[in-house]
């Protein structure tokens, strides 16, 4: 392990390892540790194996943080189509999936390997399995950082150990430890794009469901998404749930709308003028799977007959019923499955400019364990790009 360097990051993810290479191109000395035994592991397991690196549309509005301006710098000067050019400087074949979600086409490799390649020219040098001990600032500036391998001067200390999603990927609360050490304030972490849990009683009565997904409009609080939703053995998943779980708290309803974009009441009145004989469910089955049709009236207690046999208030009655689904979720799967975490260190005493600890000279922190997170969709690896390169130009 070499005894200094000017940059010293810990955290070879997609932060760390962005921020390496843009600070060795300056002609700093730039050292990468990771307690893991390989980098990039969570871009690896990104977009179900093909990295959704970033998305066309990226603005500050796809974010969420106590401090909404504060990502706004670093996005506007390191921005999507910056990555975009990377990624096809090294040749990389990619496609927009939907939404703007840009994925490779091939494996989540290309983008460690990219990291890797611009790590390299930028002779950034990086070492795994290296567990930080103790971290220790030095007059007048300057830290030395205690590890397993040894013990490392540095001038810059980058901290870019990410959320704390997925433990068994290698994600700790490390970064936040730093933080409080440096007397940082964190915002208080809670799982996000994570899937709802609903309590067995739920669970049972949609037990024929699981992998059944429809389009719906999920809406929480102030967020509403139209996007899939999947049922799932524990309760509910898909993108329009995974991204309303960033405003979902313990207790809160959850409402889904179950034909996004069409009045039901319009459309049953309009179907019954046209097929009179036509039953109820038949009808509905043009929407909705016939397990879904099913599902949706025995839940709200509804019988089916001919369509000609409603008035015009009970139509309406049963269209309501049917098109708003109103449920508590008992919970979500927790850090374990969930894509992110909202909250971490608190960006009021953090440079937007930089990245630069306003507490602790020289002291930089970058990605996630940031209180900056992204919507589902690319936008969290486009924030670590963008704070890394923030952090990297003046490190
Ligand atoms: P990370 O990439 O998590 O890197 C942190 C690094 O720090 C890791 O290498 C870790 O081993 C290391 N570390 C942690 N603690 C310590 C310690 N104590 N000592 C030393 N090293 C430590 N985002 C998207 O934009 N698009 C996607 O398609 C996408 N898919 C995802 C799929 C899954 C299953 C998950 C879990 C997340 C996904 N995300 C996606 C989110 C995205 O992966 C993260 O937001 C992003 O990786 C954050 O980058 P980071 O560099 O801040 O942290």
């Amino acid at each position: 392990l070499p005894t200094q360097a000017d940059v010293l990051i810990i955290g070879a993810g997609a932060a760390g390892l962005m921020c390496a290479s843009v600070a060795g191109k300056r002609g700093r000395s730039v050292l990468v540790l990771d307690h893991a035994n390989k980098v990039g592991k969570k871009i690896l397991m990104s977009g179900g194996g093909r990295c959704n690196f970033t998305n066309l549309y990226t603005a500050p509005d796809n974010f969420y943080s106590e401090n909404p301006h504060f990502c706004k710098s670093a996005l506007a000067r390191y921005t999507q189509w910056d990555f975009i050019a990377l990624v096809e400087k090294h040749g990389i074949p990619y496609h927009e999936k939907t939404l703007g979600q840009l994925f490779c086409d091939n494996k989540s490799r290309d983008i460690v390997d990219l990291l890797l390649a611009e790590c390299r020219e930028a002779k950034a040098q990086i070492r795994t399995r290296c567990d930080i001990q103790r971290i220790e600032p030095l007059e007048p500036q300057g830290f030395a950082v205690h590890t397993s391998l040894g013990k490392v001067l540095c001038t810059s200390l980058v901290i870019a150990t990410g959320g704390l999603s997925i433990p068994t990927m290698g994600a700790t609360g490390y970064g936040y430890e730093v933080a409080r050490q440096f007397g940082h304030n964190i915002i208080p972490t809670r799982a996000a794009l994570v899937p709802f849990t609903l309590n067995q009683r739920a669970l049972n009565r949609q037990q024929e469901l699981p992998g059944t997904s429809l389009a719906v409009t999920a809406s929480c609080a102030q967020g509403a998404f139209q996007e899939q939703m999947l049922f799932t053995h524990k309760g509910l998943s898909g993108p329009a749930v995974l991204q309303v779980s960033s405003h979902w708290k313990e207790g809160m309803p959850v409402t889904f709308d179950l034909a996004p974009g069409l009045d039901l009441s319009d459309w049953l009145a309009e179907q019954r003028s046209n097929k009179p004989e036509t039953s109820l469910h038949t009808a509905l089955a043009e929407l909705w799977s016939k397990k879904l049709v099913q599902f949706f009236l025995h839940r709200n207690g509804l019988q089916t007959k001919p369509l000609k046999q409603y008035t015009d208030s009970e139509l309406r009655t049963v269209a309501e019923k049917l098109q708003i689904w109103t449920l508590t979720p008992e919970g979500t799967e927790g850090y374990r499955t969930a894509e992110v975490t909202l909250g971490g260190v608190d960006t009021n005493e953090v440079s937007s400019r930089s990245m630069e600890s306003m507490k602790q000279p020289g002291l930089y922190f970058i990605g996630e364990v940031l209180d900056v997170t992204g919507w589902l969709g690319g936008f969290n690896f486009q924030w670590a790009w963008a704070s890394a390169h923030a952090a990297g130009g003046l490190v």
